[in-house]
């Protein structure tokens, strides 16, 4: 496995907000594997949990670096439905926040909407917990799943990130382009943080602008990279 991140940006500020944790299967014959390719499968055995473990494990180092020099920007990892199910999760993450020292606001945790579907009772107690140890937690790929209003008025959630097919075809299809400006004003609203995933384009990005949309993620920024470059990012500390 490898540890691969992608940067958010502030688009307020023009900054990075933090990054994405994506994971790598570094396969000695076919090379880089991109996780589209293999998390369905991990899911569907459980083996997504050792993943989920191996990430939590290998972004402490870093999280405990970032705080030691000062950065002040947020890591997020993907849970899965199968992580959100076990009450074991919630502990491990506590554990190991506890373990390495880390501020519980430096880690966020993006739930897709059918993770929370599947037993929004196990969801909801798995939520609350991650959330009373002080991390946030933010709705992936929203708008794509059996996207119910229910689950922002449900779960106590921080965020949404509104999925890339929306995002991608907003130049062209007005009704895309709606329905995101309608997903921010909501967001907003309920006192949620918006972000963009899958921003490829600067008309994109200064729509995006203008509807006051909070972070930006995406090729237009940077593609996914080695969690170690990220580090010539954060101290660079320019505006995008
Ligand atoms: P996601 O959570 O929606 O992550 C965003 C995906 O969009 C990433 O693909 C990223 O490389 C890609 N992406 C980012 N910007 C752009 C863009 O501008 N244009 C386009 N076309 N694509 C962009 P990646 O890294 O291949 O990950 C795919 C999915 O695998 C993720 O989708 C996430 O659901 C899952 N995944 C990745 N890492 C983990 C993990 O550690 N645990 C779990 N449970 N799932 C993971
Ligand atoms: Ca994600
Ligand atoms: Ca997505
Ligand atoms: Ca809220």
């Amino acid at each position: 496995m490898r540890l691969y991140c992608q940067p958010k940006i502030d688009m307020k500020t023009g900054r990075i907000s933090g990054a994405e944790a994506l994971v790598r299967w570094a396969h000695p014959r076919l090379g880089v594997i991109t996780p589209v390719h293999f998390i369905k499968l991990a899911e569907q055995s459980g083996i997504i949990t050792r993943v989920t473990n191996w990430m939590l494990n290998a972004t402490m180092g870093y999280l405990r670096g970032w705080q030691e020099s000062g950065h002040t920007g947020k890591l997020a990892l993907n849970l899965s439905a199968h992580d959100i199910r076990s009450p074991a999760m919630a502990q491990r993450i506590e554990d190991q926040l506890d373990a390495w020292g880390v501020r519980p606001e430096l880690i966020q945790f993006e739930l897709t909407e059918s993770a929370l579907i599947e037993d929004p009772d196990a969801a909801l107690a798995a939520l609350s917990r991650i959330k009373a140890c002080g991390a946030d937690v933010f709705i992936d790929d929203y708008g794509t799943g059996y996207s119910s209003l229910s689950y922002l008025q449900r779960f106590p959630i921080d965020g949404i990130k509104i999925d890339q097919s929306f995002i991608s075809p907003m130049l062209d299809d007005p009704d895309s382009a709606v329905i995101v400006r309608s997903t921010i004003e909501l967001g907003h609203a309920l006192g949620s943080q918006v972000v963009a995933e899958g921003v490829e384009n600067v008309r994109v990005w200064q729509q995006l602008t203008e509807h006051g949309c909070d972070q930006a993620q995406g090729y237009l920024i940077s593609m996914p990279m080695p969690i170690e470059e990220l580090a010539r990012w954060q101290s660079r500390g320019e505006r995008v």
